[in-house]
């Protein structure tokens, strides 16, 4: 029996902490599983979830046998996955972000397309 309603839901102008902290509280609330290996291999599964359902938006060629898909859910599904697994790994999301993106901002990107030179 879950005990998390929709009175739990992080709030519009929740941080990426409290949001954090909900997955953690889903994670438990549903009993699902804490190892890492497992969890992986279910974010990439989701990730295939998402690439689906981003073809789809795309307007590529898909099997209609294949289950509905939505774009919506299945970001929802990676970010949940994905916040679940930096529970697991003890890793603070908004620090990550934070931290990782000090480096970026002072990296210097040169992006070229395929096959052109530098
Ligand atoms: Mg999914």
């Amino acid at each position: 029996m879950t005990k998390l309603s929709v009175k739990d839901l992080p709030r519009e102008s929740a941080s990426l902490r409290e949001i954090q902290k909900y997955v953690a509280a889903l994670t438990a609330d549903r009993g699902f599983s804490m190892d890492v290996n497992e969890e992986f291999i279910l974010l990439t599964e989701e990730i295939g979830e998402l690439a689906k359902a981003l073809r789809k938006f795309n307007g590529y060629k898909f099997d209609t046998k294949t289950h509905e898909t939505n774009l919506r859910e299945e970001f929802a599904d990676v970010l949940i996955v994905l916040l679940g697994l930096a529970n697991i790994t003890e890793i603070d999301m908004y620090a990550a972000l934070i931290e990782k993106e000090k480096i970026n901002l002072s990296r210097r990107w040169n992006i070229v397309k395929d096959k052109e030179e530098n």
